[in-house]
């Protein structure tokens, strides 16, 4: 396996975003029918596939509007935060056409989002609409992601830490 050059990655990383840099780590939602996992850093190759980024569509928008309507009522409180979030954040999600695709041991990985703040405090976050150029994620996938990197903002962590949801409880039990 591969050992990937830390600094220049972070190098990568503020590069890609350009305008403003951030201290913050990427961090990348990998998905596979096996499993979520963290993903390791993206590499220079891994630039080129996240641009360009582009806008939620009109149908995306309404669905994640939606989305935050109905979880606002949800029983669990962890899931009206994320509503809470989400009308916060909305209008920070951008979208970019095809996952980043990681070769990790002998599985590949799908990177369909990623969240992140800025040293300002705004966090950025990002959707794939496709795994690749064949197949188109649906709205559902999209919305999954979107409870993912939302929970993110809410301080929620890939790993689960003791009774705290982790990102996946928050994409999962949220559903
Ligand atoms: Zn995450």
């Amino acid at each position: 396996m591969r050992r990937i050059p830390l600094t220049f990655l972070l190098i990568g990383c503020a590069h890609i975003q350009s305008a403003v840099g951030t201290d913050a780590p990427f961090k990348y939602e990998f998905a596979s029918p096996e499993m979520d996992v963290d993903a390791p850093a993206p590499v220079s190759e891994d630039m080129i596939a996240t641009l360009p980024l582009e806008d939620v569509s009109a149908d995306e928008y309404a669905a994640f509007q939606a989305e935050a309507g109905r979880l606002s009522l949800h029983f669990e409180r962890h899931c009206r935060l994320l509503a809470d979030a989400m009308r916060q954040h909305l209008a920070d999600v951008r979208m970019y056409e095809n996952a980043i695709v990681r070769y990790y041991g002998p599985y590949k990985f799908y990177g369909v989002g990623h969240a992140y703040q800025q040293q300002d405090g705004r966090w950025m976050i990002r959707i794939a609409r496709r795994f690749d150029g064949l197949n188109r994620r649906t709205l559902d996938d999209e919305m999954k992601t979107l409870r993912h990197e939302m929970s993110h903002t809410l301080g929620a962590t890939e790993q689960r830490i003791g009774d705290e949801w982790s990102a996946r409880d928050y994409a999962y039990r949220c559903a």
